[in-house]
């Protein structure tokens, strides 16, 4: 997994041990990436095929947003939580 973080939290994170971040796919989320990533194994022309999920803060909430190694993407942010 790939985490991608604001520039504020990674200083934070690099700053103090004490410090986690975490992040989370709410149930949907994992559904839908789940959902994608199913779909696109039928189309991808990959021969490594790996998922990476990105999270980013926005302020309001995280999006989320899953890409497969061959670079194709879904944004499966579960937007009813903002
Ligand atoms: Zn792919």
């Amino acid at each position: 997994m790939t985490f991608y973080m604001s520039e504020g939290d990674y200083r934070l994170y690099k700053e103090s041990k004490e410090v986690k971040v975490k992040f989370e796919l709410s149930p949907e989320e994992l559904a839908r990436a789940k959902s994608w990533y199913r779909d696109h194994l039928s189309n991808c022309p990959s021969s490594s095929k790996s998922i990476t999920y990105c999270f980013a803060e926005t302020g309001i909430g995280v999006a989320v947003r899953v890409e497969c190694s061959c670079g194709d993407e879904e944004d499966v942010t579960d937007y009813d939580l903002w």
